[in-house]
């Protein structure tokens, strides 16, 4: 299988790169070597994952991993895990697709240990503390990728425009070096693709949460967690009657 390298190494090192760009060179590698390549891609939340999905699943076998301890609290935390495993669900009886949903556990501590002693809990959005966790759950995705085997490892993250895309790349590359398995460049926003997530989005009504995930920047926006919390419940409680 193709490893992105292959494509960026041959770009001018000044050059900024589009990654939109360079997935599609991988997918015509895959294209002309008649192969459809195996990916783990690691998503947040429904949203993210719609337009992914739709594009991805034209030309690969795409698993979602759904691997975020940084969300705060725990019951948001299972109801975006539950809106992610219905939303797998209807767009495979929609489209006749067979993606497949795994979880990993929620450890919530072990985010906040990081966030802590790398004294990032006042880091705004966006900055050192949104790479560790980026670099965190990425590398979750990777070794569970080699793992089950996975010939790529990727986020559906690079679609939304308040997530740096360069940076989430520069990271998967650098995991990559660690794991038997490939990174999957991607930019999903482009080609209007986050417009089409809102369409998708509407299209199977799918729950948008109103902060990234984790207590930090929650707070730092004002988000009242007690009724993020209270409607998280509820949800979960609808589901299971
Ligand atoms: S980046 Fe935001 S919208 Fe996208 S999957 Fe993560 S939490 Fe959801
Ligand atoms: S704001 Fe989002 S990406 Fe940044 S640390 Fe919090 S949960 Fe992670």
């Amino acid at each position: 299988m193709i490893n992105v390298t292959e494509i960026t190494e041959k770009l001018s090192p000044n050059q900024k790169i589009n990654y939109d760009r360079v997935l599609q060179k991988v997918i015509a590698d895959w294209q002309k070597a008649e192969v459809r390549p195996t990916i783990l891609l690691h998503s947040c939340c429904a949203p993210c994952s719609t337009y992914t999905l739709e594009y991805l699943t034209k030309y690969a076998d795409v698993t979602i991993y759904f691997a975020n301890s940084n969300i705060h609290p725990r019951a948001e935390y299972q109801r975006r895990e539950l809106v992610q495993k219905k939303f797998v669900e209807d767009f495979n009886e929609q489209t006749n697709n067979h993606v497949k949903f795994l979880a990993a556990s929620y450890e919530p501590n072990t985010f906040i240990k990081m966030v802590q002693e790398n004294g990032l809990t006042e880091e705004p959005e966006g900055g050192k503390r949104c790479s560790a966790c980026f670099q965190m759950r990425l590398d979750l995705v990777a070794e569970k990728a080699q793992e089950l085997g996975y010939d790529y490892f990727g986020s559906a993250l690079t679609l939304s425009p308040k997530k740096n895309s360069q940076l989430i790349n520069e990271i998967g590359i650098d995991i990559q070096k660690f794991y038997a398995t490939n990174y999957l460049p991607s930019d999903f926003k482009k080609n209007n693709g986050y417009k089409r997530s809102i369409e998708l989005c509407k299209e199977y009504d799918v729950y948008r949460q109103c902060y990234c995930g984790c207590l930090f920047a929650a707070t730092k926006q004002g988000i009242d967690l007690k009724t993020v919390n209270k409607e998280a419940k509820e949800y979960l409680k609808e589901q299971q009657e």
